[in-house]
């Protein structure tokens, strides 16, 4: 008789066409294995199916924490690895703001590297300079997340878009 493993993995399907407009909440602020105030991504997420027999393949999803991104919170919180304590110091959510300039440089990284993970095509170049220009901007200074990192994303992946083209 044949054994059949309990569990089998889901090849993740990367997202490289998305609308640019809506990148930074759809890919960053929405990924629930992203920290909310600080962008570093905290946990892996794997999405496997586990055999149950007569009813066949259940998707279940794992989170991983990352260990290096992540640290302990208090146990009265902990919640079977789900609890998304960051380095920046938020557990489960929520977010700190205004941030000072230098901390918003410093977001603009993290928000790259959960892009690239995501294999999105972008000009960092670009990313990084929007983030600081509008941050300088008195009149778009005030509202980091949707008036400095989602146009920042949308024109780095505007930008990366052209040069593919060229
Ligand atoms: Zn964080």
């Amino acid at each position: 008789m044949a054994t059949r493993s309990p569990y089998r993995t889901v090849d993740e399907q990367p997202t490289t066409d998305g609308d640019p407009s809506t990148a930074f909440v759809d890919l960053v602020q929405r990924d629930p294995t992203v920290c909310e105030n600080c962008f570093q991504k905290t946990h892996d997420a794997t999405v496997i199916e586990r055999y149950s027999g007569l009813w066949g393949w259940d998707p279940v999803e794992w989170w991983t924490p990352r260990p290096t991104r992540t640290h302990a919170a208090h146990a009265a919180r902990m919640t079977y690895g789900l609890t998304t304590s960051c380095t920046c110091g938020q557990v489960d959510g929520g977010k700190r703001r205004p941030i000072s300039f230098r901390t918003a440089c410093e977001y603009a990284e993290n928000i790259i590297s959960v892009l690239d993970e995501k294999n999105v095509s972008m000009d960092v170049d670009v990313l990084r300079d929007e983030v600081r220009e509008r941050k300088r901007d008195p009149s778009t200074q005030g509202r980091e997340d949707s008036d400095v990192f989602a146009p920042a994303v949308e024109l780095a992946i505007m930008r990366g878009r052209n040069d593919r083209l060229r």
